[in-house]
């Protein structure tokens, strides 16, 4: 089949590799240049978690970690830092008591800590007295830009044509910029709303930045389970990286984006308190596309071809995206169906 692939980032450049090495004639449009920082996937790093509060996304984290194994194995580069992950919070925190009972479920091992316990364990990582932490394994980061290279270049050394710099636009015929294919999937990241005009996808504006601290560099990465929900990640070369897991503010992905400096300082007073942080090293910028209950979201578009688009989004969805590669491989040749996972369905889809 001739397969259009929508976008480069993290989905678009799994899905690429998954139908390339499946025999497809692939061509992948990506409207700016490979690596770029306009959309969600830039950067070195993303969590990988099993410790999830919720169950559906913990489970699904048993089929997930395999794959990042397997594209590792075949771009023969560590892509998944395991460095195991620290929740931590009051004793009421309901975000703390969720991911612990997911794991107790799970029967996934875990450890319980005191503030003392993690400073000594973790060079100095500060939780307060009245806070209390859990550490658990599975965990660490992926490096992201890493990861989507391996994708593109596998994808590439399999056939597919990567046309950057070129924007798709998707005609009333179904062609793509002139041209028929036989399917298309469209990975577009916060640009999704406005390629298929879902309109329950909103692209919100995040920052985070990395820090010089006074520590071990080597510390587990980290979310605090309070209502400010801040997260962070060990020094792998470019300082700590600190940020807020808290929707920024609503933005149109294609206008230029004003520095947000109230988060920032609410960021750097959190790199502060956790690591002794006083120097801010960089400070960036990425797009959260925001669906309802902090889902993920498929669907169809009403076509002559199979056309699926898919958006592991809200903000925790690189670690999913090559299952969900893997799944618009996988609905294009019709091994799957999108009514298999009800939960990502969005209103509207065929
Ligand atoms: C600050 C921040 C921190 C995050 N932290 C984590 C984390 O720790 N763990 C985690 O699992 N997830 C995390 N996420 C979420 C995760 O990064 C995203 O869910 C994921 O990267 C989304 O990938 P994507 O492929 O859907 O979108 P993108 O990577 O944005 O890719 C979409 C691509 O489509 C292209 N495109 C769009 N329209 C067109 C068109 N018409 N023609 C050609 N190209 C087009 C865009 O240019 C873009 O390159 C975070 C996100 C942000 C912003």
């Amino acid at each position: 089949m001739k397969v259009a692939i929508i976008g480069a980032g993290a989905v678009g450049s799994a899905a690429a590799r998954f139908l390339a090495k499946s025999g497809n004639q692939v061509v992948v449009f990506e409207q700016f240049e490979r690596g770029h920082a306009k959309g969600s996937s830039h950067g070195s790093s993303r969590i990988i978690r099993k410790a999830y509060v919720d169950r559906f996304y913990s489970e699904l984290m048993d089929d997930v970690f395999p794959l990042w194994r397997d594209l590792e194995q075949q771009c023969n580069e560590k892509l998944y830092v395991e460095t195991g992950i620290l929740v931590f919070g009051q004793p009421d925190s309901r975000y703390l008591h969720s991911t612990r009972d997911t794991l107790l479920q799970q029967r996934a091992a875990y450890d319980n800590l005191g503030h003392i316990d993690v400073a000594r364990r973790f060079g100095g990582f500060h939780i307060d007295p009245d806070e209390e932490a859990i550490f658990q394994q599975d965990a660490g980061f992926l490096r992201a830009d890493r990861c989507i290279e391996a994708n593109l270049n596998i994808a590439s050394a399999a056939g597919a044509e990567l046309r950057f710099n070129t924007r798709a636009v998707l005609s009333d015929d179904g062609s793509i910029n002139g041209d028929k294919y036989d399917a298309m999937a469209i990975c577009a990241g916060p640009w999704t709303a406005s390629v298929t005009g879902i309109e329950d996808l909103i692209p919100r504006l995040q920052t985070f930045a990395y820090f010089d601290a006074p520590m071990e560099r080597d510390i587990p990465v980290w979310i605090d389970g309070s209502e400010n929900h801040f997260y962070g990640f060990p020094d792998y070369g470019a300082g700590f990286k600190v940020g807020r897991h808290l929707y920024g503010p609503v933005i149109d992905p294609d206008e230029d984006r004003l520095s947000d400096d109230e988060a920032l300082s609410q960021i750097a007073a959190e790199a502060r308190r956790r690591l002794g942080a006083d120097v801010t090293l960089e400070s960036v910028q990425c797009v959260y596309t925001v669906a309802p209950n902090e889902d993920f979201r498929i669907g169809a578009l009403p076509a002559d071809i199979p056309a699926f688009w898919a958006s592991p989004c809200s903000g925790h969805g690189f670690k999913f995206s090559i299952w969900f590669g893997k799944l618009m491989c996988d609905l294009i040749e019709g091994t799957e169906s999108i009514e298999d996972w009800p939960r990502f369905l969005a209103t509207g889809s065929k």
